[in-house]
């Protein structure tokens, strides 16, 4: 038991280390590319795409952060190896991993890639990423609004404690704060969060965009709008569990913020198209039609495929609330999903 206060965002990020480092996070949640093949083949039809919108450039890195299993660029390069083998020659692939036993699972079903740390530790050149629930993984930080300041939560023997904030605060915590009824602010206790961590990501990824070309693709659970509230969760063996106990044990996680995300990448000077309902960006992919004509080819499988595609794409299980972002060079056109 850690006595000493320590933030947050520390505190998750430790506890995270911990979590990826030593458990099989498959046991204790599902993903969509474990859900159906389909939800990474439609991944790399998409990349594709992109990647003609670019102009073909030969080499190209392929990259993806966060790869857990390896399933979802598994299932992407075999689609793309059968549909695009022009890209699937220029491409190199990249993978963003810092838990060494994900790399070993990684490795086993994707030779040849190359692995790094951070998304920052990438080489230069034209660029597409692609990242599932990653982001989602990184540390917030919490801030409380009292009477007209402000406190920071921190972590001390499993419970919160609030610091007052010495210094400014870091953007983009709303300030001035929404005015209520008559110009009353009424938020006085509300929790606001901000992951430093992905906005960072956010106006990096803007950046090399800018100067090298190319698309990421984000696709995480959170609202649209960035609002107050406490969205921290643990899943301990498929079930919440307290996020501030047993550090390591659990998973840690927040929702994103996408309305932040694309403000750091516009400022760095990118489009950002999106985001969009998962549910809606896979529809517009041909989710259904692609897990109806692998269901023709083998009929044993047709329901358990329609019932994958349905749980990722229904607004009240994973098509409302899970949402896609694409931070991209302006002069690329609107990529499939985004499209009206
Ligand atoms: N995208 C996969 C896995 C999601 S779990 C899927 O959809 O199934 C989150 C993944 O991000 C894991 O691979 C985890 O090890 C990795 N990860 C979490 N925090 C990270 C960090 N700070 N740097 C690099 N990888 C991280």
């Amino acid at each position: 038991m850690n006595w000493e206060p320590e933030r947050l965002d520390r505190f998750i990020g430790r506890a995270n280390a911990a979590y990826y480092a030593g458990r099989d996070p498959f046991a204790d949640f599902t993903t969509a590319p474990e859900i159906t093949q389909v939800f990474g083949e439609l991944l790399g039809a998409w990349a594709a795409v992109a990647w003609q919108a670019m102009g073909s450039p030969d080499p190209v890195i392929l990259a993806e952060a966060g790869p857990g299993r390896g399933t979802l660029m598994d299932d992407a390069l075999r689609a793309v190896g059968q549909t695009m083998p022009a890209f699937r020659a220029a491409l190199r692939l990249y993978l963003v991993e810092n838990s060494e036993r994900l790399r070993a699972v990684q490795a086993e079903k994707l030779p040849g890639a190359v692995w790094h740390d951070r998304i920052a530790d990438l080489p230069p050149g034209p660029l597409l990423l692609l990242a599932n629930e990653f982001l989602d993984a990184l540390p917030i930080r919490q801030f409380v609004r009292h009477g007209a300041g402000w406190a920071e939560r921190f972590v001390a023997a499993g419970q919160f404690v609030e610091m007052a904030c010495a210094g400014p605060l870091p953007q983009p915590l709303p300030q001035p704060l929404p005015q209520g009824e008559g110009g009353v602010i009424s938020l006085d206790g509300a929790i606001f969060e901000i992951n430093e961590a992905a906005n960072a990501i956010a106006a990096h990824l803007a950046a090399r965009i800018m100067r090298d070309g190319g698309a990421a693709l984000f696709i995480d659970y959170g609202p649209a709008q960035s609002g107050p509230g406490d969205s921290l969760q643990a899943i301990r063996d498929g079930k919440a569990a307290d996020p501030l106990t047993n550090p390591g044990s659990a998973d840690l996680t927040a929702h994103v913020d996408f309305a932040a995300l694309a403000d750091a990448a516009r400022a760095a000077g990118a489009a950002v198209q999106g985001p969009v309902p998962q549910g809606i960006f896979l529809a517009r992919l041909g989710l259904f039609q692609r897990s109806g004509a692998l269901g023709r080819r083998n009929p044993g499988q047709a329901a358990a495929l329609m019932a994958a595609a349905q749980r990722l794409a229904e607004p009240d299980r994973m098509g409302r609330l899970f949402k896609v972002l694409a931070i991209c060079h302006p002069n690329l056109p609107n990529l499939p999903g985004f499209a009206e």
